[in-house]
């Protein structure tokens, strides 16, 4: 059985699990270890399954809990070399990987995608498993081309929509901070993550899972709506984190 569990997605923290029969790989540790090992119980995550711990930026919502999550399972830390040379984990095993560089970690075959993102080396990951692609892509201003060709071939998407853009320029954030989020090398508002679902041809039966929506600028009903409006996908097929310490487990394949 393959299973993504959405652990925690947005600025508090992001953490996604990818989970293939007894055999799991994380992306991003952005909460606590204490935090997270509740939250992975809840699931029905067993931790002594995680193998490996991904990385996709040095944002502290993504790293937070690198170095002691790793630490506490045993686990290595694969990331690129920028991203490593722009946090301390403290004492923890690295792989080094380059963007667009395939490996392998058990029976996961990953292939880090180049984002646009106000980071050292930004990047998505897109896993294959048991003949099935998740793409995991959060944290970029807009979309890559090879984010468009793994969107394309996902089984299973989380995509993000970090922002509305009303409420984001009509909201509360001083200006350059609102033009941090929305330029290039920051965010994806509804609109933008809409325009890519609709753009890439659809599995019939691909899933798309909304990530890293903001507590200020978005609410998870806007997102959904704009999103099902736009591409004419039904609302409830649309998913995402509903509250801060939301989990979700999605089974993509059985
Ligand atoms: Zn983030
Ligand atoms: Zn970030």
């Amino acid at each position: 059985m393959l299973e993504v569990q959405v652990i925690a997605s947005g600025s508090d923290g992001n953490c996604t699990v990818i989970q293939l029969d007894d055999e799991a790989i994380m992306i991003d540790a952005g909460l606590s270890y204490s935090k997270t090992h509740k939250l992975l119980e809840r699931e029905g995550v067993d931790e002594s399954a995680i193998k490996a711990l991904l990385v996709t930026h040095e944002h502290a919502d993504h790293v937070n809990g690198v170095g002691p999550i790793a630490r506490k399972l045993g686990i290595p830390v694969y990331c690129n070399p920028a991203t490593l040379g722009s946090f301390n984990p403290g004492s923890v095993d690295f792989n080094i990987i380059q963007t667009l560089q395939r490996f392998k970690v058990g029976n996961f075959d990953v292939l880090p995608l180049p984002t646009l993102h106000d980071a050292a080396d930004p990047c998505a990951f897109t896993v294959s498993a048991g003949g099935k692609n998740i793409l995991v892509a959060t944290d970029t201003g807009r979309f890559t081309f090879p984010l468009r060709q793994a969107l394309e071939d996902a089984d299973f998407a989380i995509v993000e929509a970090n922002y509305d853009n009303r409420m984001l320029h009509e909201g509360p954030y001083p200006e350059p901070l609102k033009r941090r989020i929305a330029g290039d090398h920051g965010h994806m508002c509804n609109a933008d993550s809409a325009r890519e679902i609709k753009n890439t041809a659809l599995k019939p039966d691909r899933t798309i899972f909304l990530g890293h929506l903001s507590k200020h600028n978005n609410t998870p009903d806007i997102a959904r709506d704009t999103v099902a409006e736009y591409t004419g996908i039904k609302r409830y097929k649309i998913d995402c984190l509903e509250f801060l310490g939301d989990t979700r487990t999605v089974t993509v394949s059985r």
